[in-house]
C-alpha cells in the first residue's frame, strides 16, 4: 500500500486492520447488496435463475468477497488490489444485462466500484479511465440492441452515465487529494510541535540545571502565591523552614520574624506575600525559624506580569546572609568597644590640657601653641569617637515632644559661631519664632549641629551660610545654605552613606570620618523625616531636613 500521513480515529483503526481485511472492507457493501438480490431472486424475478450470466453476476461479488480474505495482498504490489473494482464492474455489466428489463436499476450499483477507484489514488490516470470506460461498456449491450434503429433516448444513457460516474470519480478524486494535502500539512503541523515541544524540554532542562547550581533559592508563584518553578535550593529552603514555613505566603503560625529576631511578621510582611501583592524589592531582611537553626535571609521579588500588564505571579530570591549579618554586628560590637573604650583617656587628656592651660600663665608661648595643638586634636580625637560610637550603636533613640525649631536654630548658630569667625564664614538666620515641631531636641540639635559644622567646615574660602525654617502644612523644613566648595550631584546623592567622603574634601585635606551625615539621616529617619542634599562643584550646597508638625507621620 502507498505511504499515507499517519490518520487518526477510525482512519487509524482501517490502517491497523491488515491489507486483507482492508480490501475485504472495501468489497463488503457491493457483496452484502448483490447477497440481498441474489437472496430475493427466487421469490421476486424467478425467471432470472435460468440465466447463467445473471447467476454468474451474483456469485461473482460474492467469490471476490471470500478472494479478498485470501489472496496475501501484503506480497502482491500496491495496485493489485484494483483488479477487484475492475472485476466488480464485470460483475454489474452480467446482472445490468442478463436483467435488463426485470431489474433496469442494477447499474447505479457502478458506484461502488467507481468510488473504491477513484479514491485509491493509484494508477490514478488508468482509475479514472476505467470511472467511465467501464460504465460505458456496461450500458454499451443494451444500446447497441437497437442497432442500427437508435434514437437520441437509446443513446442518451450510453453517452451521459458514463459521463457521470467520471464526474463522480473526479469529484471524490480531487476530496481525496485535498483531504490528503490537509492530512500532510497536519502531520507537518504535528511533526513542528513535536520539535518545540522537544526544544522547551531541553530549555527547560536547561534552566533547571542552571537554577540548581546556585546557591540561592528560586521561587516563582502564581497570583494564589502556588509555587510554579523552584530551584534545589528552594526545596531544602522548603524542608529547613517546614516549621517556619517561610515560603508561603499566608500561615499565620509561620516563624518569620523582623530584622530584631523576635517579632514575628504579620503576614501581609512576608516576602511571598508581598511579592504576590504586586510588590518590587530588594534586600528585604527576615529572620527564619528559631533558635540554633534561625537564619537570617536577604528575599528580593519582582512581579511576572502578561502582556496586558496584569499580574500574573512573583519570582522571588532568597538567600542566606546569616554569616555577613552576624559578622557585621561582631564589626559594630567591636567597634562600639573599642570607642567605648577611647572616651575615658581622651577624657582624661582633655580635663588635663585644660587644667594646665587654665594654670599655663607663666608657660613659654611656644608650649602653649603646642598644648592648643594637642587640645584641638584630642577634641576631634573625641568627635570621632562619638561618631563612631553612635553609628556602631543599632539602638539611636529618639524621644520626639512639642519643640521650638528657632530656638534650637540659635542655639546651634551660637555654638558655631566662634568656628565660623575663625573660618571668615557669616551665619544667617530666617527662622520664624516660635516655629513647633514634633522632635527630640537633643537629636535635633546634633543634626543641625552636623550640617552646620560641615556646611562651615566645607567653605574653605569663606562665605556666607544660611539657616532657613518655615512649616509647610505637615511639615516643618530646616534649610542649611552654604556658598562653599560644593560638590558634584552624583556625590550629593552619596554623601549619607557611612565613610562616604567626596574627592575635592580628601583633596583639600579637610578632616573628617564620613559619619557625621548617616548619623543626621538616621536621626531624621526615626523622626519619620527625611534629608536632601543638592550641590553643584564650586558652587555651594543646600541640605534640606523635614519634620513632622505634630506627630510622627512615619510611625
Ligand atoms: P565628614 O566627617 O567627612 O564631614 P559627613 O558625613 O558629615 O562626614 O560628610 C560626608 C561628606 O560629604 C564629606 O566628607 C564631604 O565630602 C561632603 N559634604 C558634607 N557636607 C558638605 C558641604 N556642606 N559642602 C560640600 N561637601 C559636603
Amino acid at each position: 500500500m502507498a505511504r499515507r500521513p499517519s490518520p487518526k480515529g477510525v482512519a487509524l483503526y482501517f490502517r491497523n486492520l491488515g491489507p486483507r481485511t482492508q480490501v475485504a472492507l472495501c468489497q463488503l457493501p457491493l457483496s452484502l447488496i448483490v447477497t440481498v438480490i441474489g437472496v430475493m431472486t427466487p421469490v421476486g424475478w424467478p425467471s432470472l435463475l435460468g440465466s447463467p450470466l445473471y447467476m454468474a453476476g451474483i456469485a461473482l461479488p460474492i467469490i471476490l468477497f471470500g478472494a479478498c480474505f485470501l489472496t496475501p495482498w501484503e506480497r502482491m504490489p500496491d495496485s493489485s488490489y484494483l483488479l477487484i473494482p475492475v472485476l466488480d464492474l464485470l460483475a454489474i455489466g452480467l446482472l445490468r444485462n442478463s436483467a435488463t428489463t426485470l431489474l433496469p436499476g442494477l447499474v447505479v450499483l457502478v458506484v461502488f466500484p467507481v468510488i473504491w477507484l477513484a479514491a485509491s489514488g493509484l494508477l490514478v490516470r488508468s482509475s479514472l479511465l476505467l470511472c467511465a470506460v467501464g460504465p460505458f461498456f456496461i450500458m454499451l449491450p443494451s444500446a447497441a440492441g437497437k442497432f442500427p434503429v437508435m434514437t437520441a433516448t437509446d443513446l442518451t444513457p450510453l453517452v451521459l452515465f458514463p459521463l457521470v460516474m467520471l464526474a463522480v470519480s473526479l469529484a471524490i478524486r480531487f476530496a481525496s487529494v485535498n483531504i490528503r494535502a490537509q492530512q500532510r500539512e497536519l502531520q507537518t503541523l504535528s511533526e513542528e510541535l513535536r520539535e518545540l515541544l522537544a526544544a522547551s524540554q531541553e530549555r527547560e532542562k536547561l534552566l533547571m540545571t542552571i537554577l540548581d547550581a546556585t546557591d540561592v533559592g528560586i521561587v516563582a508563584v502564581d497570583s494564589n502565591g502556588d509555587q510554579l518553578l523552584a530551584n534545589d535550593m528552594t526545596r531544602r529552603w522548603q524542608q529547613n523552614a517546614a516549621a517556619a514555613g517561610v515560603l508561603r505566603a499566608d500561615h499565620s503560625e509561620e516563624l518569620v520574624f523582623a530584622q530584631d529576631k523576635i517579632t514575628p511578621l504579620p503576614p501581609d510582611k512576608r516576602p511571598l506575600r508581598r511579592a504576590i501583592e504586586g510588590e518590587s524589592f530588594a534586600d528585604y531582611l527576615v529572620w527564619i525559624g528559631k533558635g540554633p537553626q534561625q537564619r537570617a535571609v536577604s528575599t528580593a521579588a519582582r512581579p511576572l506580569m502578561d502582556d496586558g500588564g496584569r499580574l500574573t505571579g512573583a519570582v522571588v530570591v532568597f538567600s542566606d546572609v546569616t554569616g555577613m549579618v552576624e559578622a557585621m554586628a561582631a564589626n559594630e560590637e567591636l567597634v562600639s568597644n573599642v570607642s567605648h573604650e577611647f572616651r575615658s583617656p581622651l577624657n582624661s587628656i582633655l580635663g588635663n590640657i585644660d587644667l594646665v592651660l587654665e594654670a599655663g600663665d607663666g608657660l613659654p608661648a611656644i608650649t602653649l601653641q603646642r598644648l592648643d595643638v594637642v587640645q584641638r586634636n584630642s577634641e576631634r580625637l573625641l568627635a570621632l569617637v562619638s561618631d563612631l560610637t553612635l553609628e556602631a550603636s543599632a539602638a539611636l533613640n529618639v524621644h520626639p515632644k512639642r519643640t521650638d525649631i528657632s530656638g534650637l536654630v540659635e542655639t546651634s548658630i551660637g555654638s558655631a559661631q566662634a568656628y565660623a569667625e575663625r573660618a571668615a564664614v557669616a551665619l544667617m538666620a530666617d527662622v520664624p519664632s516660635p516655629l513647633w515641631a514634633h522632635a527630640d531636641p537633643l537629636r535635633i540639635g546634633q543634626a543641625l549641629d552636623n550640617v552646620v559644622s560641615n556646611a562651615i567646615k566645607y567653605s574653605p574660602n569663606g562665605g556666607t551660610v544660611t539657616i532657613s525654617a518655615a512649616s509647610t502644612g505637615d511639615w516643618v523644613k530646616l534649610v542649611v545654605q552654604d556658598t562653599g566648595m560644593g560638590m558634584a550631584p552624583e556625590d550629593a546623592a552619596k554623601v549619607f552613606s557611612r565613610f562616604f567622603r567626596t574627592e575635592s574634601a580628601r583633596d583639600a585635606a579637610i578632616p573628617g570620618a564620613g559619619l557625621g551625615l548617616a548619623i543626621t539621616k538616621t536621626i531624621l529617619e526615626r523622626h519619620g523625616g527625611a534629608i536632601a542634599c543638592a550641590s553643584a562643584l564650586g558652587g555651594g550646597s543646600t541640605f534640606t531636613m523635614t519634620l513632622p508638625v505634630e506627630s510622627n507621620p512615619g510611625g
